[in-house]
């Protein structure tokens, strides 16, 4: 990997980080963000604000967790980024505390099938029991929720997707928190339940998003 890639995709690390947080994904320092380039990973590193985060601020870590750059501390959240580089074809990773999905991580197990765009992350969207932020089990319950998808919810915790670039990962955590919107409204009209798509219809859908190639 040349040095001018790493620097690269580290700006673009930084660059979604910063989005997530003037989209409203997340508050402060919450959530977290890295890529993968060979076989590093680029992260955000640990209780440092977004808007500070300058070119030296670099944090590089091989699939193990060692630090191979910078002098920052990874995110606490370290552990699931590197399960999912290691057990997914993933190139980037995004995680958020977005207030409508972490609302309904704590109602449900899988988020209903209010919308077609549950097939983007490649089916009904599962909730991961809850464990203690940063930990290997949190890591596990995620791999396992992630099983066939791209994204899932953490129960009340939040949100992970991830993607082949870091456009890919964000723009499905922004698809999964505005389903999690339309759900919650949906259901919070007193006296009437939202219907909900069969597993045929979705399947249906799947089978068009394959064929244009890309969602729409
Ligand atoms: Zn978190």
């Amino acid at each position: 990997m040349t040095q001018d890639a790493i620097e690269q995709a580290w700006d673009a690390v930084v660059g979604t980080a910063r989005r997530t947080v003037t989209d409203g994904l997340v508050v402060g320092t919450s959530g977290n963000v890295s890529a993968r380039v060979g076989d590093l990973v680029l992260v955000t590193p640990s209780g440092v604000p977004y808007d500070r985060l300058t070119p030296a601020d670099l944090v590089a870590v091989d699939l193990d967790g060692t630090r191979i750059r910078g002098r920052l501390a990874p995110t606490s959240e370290l552990p699931m980024h590197l399960e999912i580089y290691r057990r997914t074809t993933a190139r980037a990773v995004v995680h958020t505390h977005a207030v409508h999905a972490t609302a309904v991580s704590a109602l449900v197990t899988e988020l209903p099938l209010i919308h077609y765009m549950a097939a983007a992350l490649g089916g009904p969207v599962r909730v991961a029991p809850y464990a203690l932020y940063g930990t290997e089990e949190l890591a596990a319950h995620v791999l396992r929720a992630l099983d066939g998808r791209t994204g899932c919810l953490l129960r009340n915790h939040g949100t992970v997707t991830y993607g082949d670039d870091l456009d890919q990962a964000y723009d499905r955590t922004a698809q999964l928190e505005w389903m999690c919107r339309v759900w919650l409204t949906a259901s919070s009209v007193p006296g009437l339940a939202p219907s909900l798509l069969s597993a045929a219809e979705l399947d249906e859908v799947a089978e068009k998003f394959r064929g244009y190639g890309r969602p729409r």
